[in-house]
């Protein structure tokens, strides 16, 4: 059964920002439970200051949780700040997770890629991707994939990777593929020979942003069918071949009339509906299909 590693703890009602993603983990879970395919919330430890100071400067990471430096979001909000290494906590178990039982699983998570190692920015404070990646590396997997497709440049990930010369990473990241601009179409038709080259991985990480829908007011380019198109693209072939994945959620900025976000949850359910389809796959002579 699919794996959420999800915690209340993780996710903040009220963040003055233009970005849902501090409380998106919650309402993201909840519309998953609608959904009547039936996953497990697993329960996980919050990462420690340590921790986080293996992937970013240590004067940074004590600057956020002491209150005395903005996060990500250009705020010093206490509750943000509480819930910072529970949402990293999220993904570092739920990549273990799939690490050790080579499977899919799932994080609830946003606001990592665009965090450097000096300093947050763009919604994001610490960079939980990178810091996945360092733990799975640890635990064993020699070459970690970092699959980006939100729709803005991962250049938080991609500093930090330069700056600690993280050479075990290798990252794509979909805001800085000048085909996109282009082409959306062709993108996604070259998209599986992207994914190709990532197949000596031992583990992917996928940051399954939904901001790269075409009506989203931060990003753009894929319709709805595109962006599930997308999913199976990714993860199909990594099925196939049992390396494990672990998939945040990333961006989505769209908003109905009410500040409500119907829409990034739908496509977040699309998410969601792929890793859940992708979980059950358990032999090479499967397909992923959708119902
Ligand atoms: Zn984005």
């Amino acid at each position: 059964m699919l794996k959420v590693f999800y915690s209340k703890n993780q996710s903040v009602g009220a963040n003055a920002s233009f970005s849902p993603s501090a409380g998106k983990p919650e309402h993201v879970v909840k519309s998953w439970k609608e959904r009547r395919q039936a996953f497990e919330i697993c329960e996980f430890e919050p990462v420690t200051r340590e921790d986080l100071k293996l992937i970013h400067e240590p004067s940074y990471v004590d600057g956020v949780l002491d209150l005395t430096r903005s996060n990500g979001f250009g705020n010093k909000s206490p509750e943000v700040a509480a819930a910072l290494p529970w949402v990293a906590g999220s993904m570092v178990a739920a990549t273990l997770t799939a690490l050790k039982n080579k499977t899919v699983t799932i994080s609830p998570t946003s606001g990592a890629h665009h965090a450097h190692y000096r300093n947050g920015g763009g919604f994001c404070t610490f960079n939980f991707l990178i810091l996945a990646a360092l733990k799975a590396h640890e635990e064993g997997a020699k070459k970690v994939g970092i699959i980006d497709l939100d729709c803005h440049y991962g250049d938080g990930t991609q500093d930090i990777i330069n700056t600690l010369k993280l050479d075990f990473i290798q990252h794509y990241t979909f805001g800085g593929d000048p085909l996109i601009h282009k082409d959306p179409a062709l993108w996604l038709k070259k998209l599986p020979d992207v994914v190709s080259t990532f197949s000596d991985c031992d583990l992917i990480i996928y940051n399954a942003g939904v901001d790269s829908h075409v009506d989203d007011p931060l990003g753009g380019y894929l319709t709805t069918e595109q962006i599930q198109e997308r999913d199976s693209i990714v993860l199909n072939p990594m099925r196939k071949k049992f390396i494990p994945i672990v998939m945040s959620l990333a961006g989505g900025y769209q908003k109905d009339a009410s500040g409500n976000i119907p829409k990034v949850l739908e496509l977040h359910g699309f998410v969601f509906n792929a890793a859940w389809f992708a979980e059950k796959m358990n032999n090479e002579e499967e397909e992923l299909v959708y119902e």
